[in-house]
């Protein structure tokens, strides 16, 4: 990865030994620059990476070294008199001793371990700094540690999440870094002591989610912990650990769960596969299950049991269906099913909402009912009579009975009104059972008519009106307060195919008229001749 020039200076006046010094092969990702100098240049001296300083000269060997910049190699290079005459200090000031007269192969052996030296560094110095840029880089905390806890080398989002510098949590153990007492440290009380056992136990990578009171308070953070080895590949040297802060996502999904839970709505997520992933509470009450129960299943094979099969689709366009429960009958729920996207817009699964809408069905039926029906009798009204008989009436014949009470006024002038609702309710019930399957509406005060509709003969009406008419004196006449109460009926019945309804009505209502005009108490068929 690097390629490095090494500069070297022979302050010597000996070109046999500058001469050598040009003749050594350099190493691997190395070149050499040698520069040659008869007595020290200080100003030379300030750049070089070896130096090789003739000890003979006048300058004095602390100055040489007081010369050199940090780390160069500073080779001093004398007779045995001229190092012999050095001072402890002064030896102290060189990194290597040739000894004149020079003996080549040595010199070459001795600067070749040098320059291996010198690789060594330059090698140790880089793995080094790419290994702290690299964790310094990654956002989650990394952190080293001796087999005795201490802490040899972090990066910088452990410093930041820790609130102290690198020098300061070098070589300081948990308590200290994380300014936990011995005594929650003894008990384990958020340390990660259990943690690391279990690495050096299992000798292999361990994951766990771990809490610590950090600078931003009390944080969630996803460890992965392993042991590091020495070169053996068997002795424990120490662990290296990862942490990861997931406490901004746990909270997150705590929020989203809350946010499901408090829906108004059964709510169901399923992955991309199907499978049932998540439902809320609001869901187990719906369909009457537990979320243990249905997590893990296939979406189709629970939703075909979940609702009778018949579903309509509501004036929105949503399906509608109700819930299969066996101990009482299910809501009736709306459908939406939505997909769900990934931050790369990849399908990653599909949200189902299901609304209750029991109640708003329940209650537009009801005021469908109340439109259509007299809200006393349950017998349809005057209104729905016209809707029916536009909508079935075409090519069909169709047959009416008009039907009103003989002496009714006199009931509710002798008696009230409460009890002239009660023979309108009785008659009510006396009608559905004499024409159990035909239509029929009170279309006035004490006024009834009953539809039949397709063929039917002329003596199967006059039986009816007969069997009504006989029914209501019995049941009128075994009550005291109705007992003057009868019925009149008239009948008419279509000619041909395309009816005029309100003519037939007006007919119905002739004949009725010439029953009551015939002494009430009994039915007449129209005929044209009737006025
Ligand atoms: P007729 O034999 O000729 O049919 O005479 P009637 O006494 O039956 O009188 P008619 O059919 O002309 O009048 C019906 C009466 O019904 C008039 C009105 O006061 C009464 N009425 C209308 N609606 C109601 C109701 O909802 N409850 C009660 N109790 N009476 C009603
Ligand atoms: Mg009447």
């Amino acid at each position: 990865m690097y390629h490095c020039v090494l500069k070297i200076a022979v302050f010597s006046p000996d070109f046999d030994l500058v001469n050598l010094i040009r003749d050594i092969t350099p190493l691997d990702r190395f070149d050499h620059a040698v520069a040659s100098f008869d007595t020290f240049d200080c100003r030379a001296a300030a750049d070089c990476d070896i130096l090789i300083w003739n000890i003979a000269d006048a300058m004095s060997p602390a100055k040489v070294r007081a010369a050199c910049r940090e780390g160069a190699a500073l080779v001093f290079c004398g007779d045995r008199q001229a190092i012999d005459g050095c001072s402890e200090a002064e030896l102290e000031a060189a990194d290597e001793f040739w000894e004149r007269p020079l003996n080549g192969q040595y010199i070459r052996y001795r600067f070749g371990r040098l320059l291996r030296r010198i690789k060594l560094e330059k090698d140790l110095y880089l793995t080094s700094t790419y290994l702290d840029t690299a964790i310094d880089s990654i956002p989650d905390m990394v952190w080293f540690k001796a087999m005795d806890g201490t802490h040899v080398k972090v990066n910088k989002a452990f410093c930041t999440t820790v609130g102290k510098t690198r020098e300061d949590v070098t070589g300081r153990d948990h308590c200290y870094i994380w300014d936990v007492s011995k005594e929650d440290f003894e008990k384990g009380e958020g340390v990660c002591k259990e943690t690391e056992d279990a690495v050096m136990r299992e000798r292999r990578t361990l994951q766990f989610t771990e809490m610590v009171k950090s600078q931003k308070g009390l944080r969630q953070f996803r460890t992965y912990k392993s042991p590091l080895f020495d070169s053996d590949g068997e002795t424990i040297l120490g662990t290296v650990g990862i942490g990861h802060d997931v406490t901004d996502l746990e909270n997150m999904s705590t929020e989203i769960e809350i946010l499901l839970s408090s829906m108004p709505f059964a709510i169901l997520l399923k992955d991309n596969r199907e499978r049932i992933l998540n439902v809320n509470a609001r869901f187990e009450e719906y369909f009457g299950v537990k979320k243990q129960g249905v997590l893990g299943r296939q979406f189709d094979e629970w939703n075909a049991g979940a609702f009778y099969e018949e579903r309509t689709v509501n004036n929105e366009g949503f399906v509608e269906a109700r819930v299969r429960l066996e101990e009482n009958e299910g809501k009736v729920l709306e459908i939406h099913e939505d997909s769900i996207y990934d931050i790369f817009h990849n399908n990653v699964g599909k949200i189902c909402i299901y609304r209750d809408v029991t109640l708003e069905r329940q209650m537009e039926e009801q005021i469908l009912r109340n439109s259509n029906t007299d809200f006393m009798t349950g017998l349809y009204n005057r209104r729905s009579l016209y809707q029916y008989l536009h909508n079935n009436s075409s090519g069909k014949k169709v047959s009416l009975l008009y039907v009103d009470l003989d002496y009714f006024k006199r009931v509710n002038d002798t008696y009230g009104h409460k009890v002239g609702d009660e023979a309108l309710i009785l008659t009510a019930k006396l009608l559905r059972e004499s024409f159990k399957n035909d239509f029929i509406a009170r279309i006035g005060g004490d006024e009834f008519l009953v539809v039949k509709l397709g063929y039917c003969e002329r003596e199967e009406l006059e039986r009816g009106a007969q069997d009504l008419i006989q029914r209501m004196k019995e049941n009128f006449g075994a009550i005291e307060p109705l007992s003057i109460l009868s019925a009149s009926v008239g009948i008419v019945q279509s000619e041909d195919f395309n009816v005029d309804i309100d003519l037939l009505i007006q007919q119905s209502d002739t004949a009725l008229y010439k029953a009551k005009e015939m002494g009430r108490s009994c039915f007449c068929v129209y005929d044209r001749e009737m006025k």
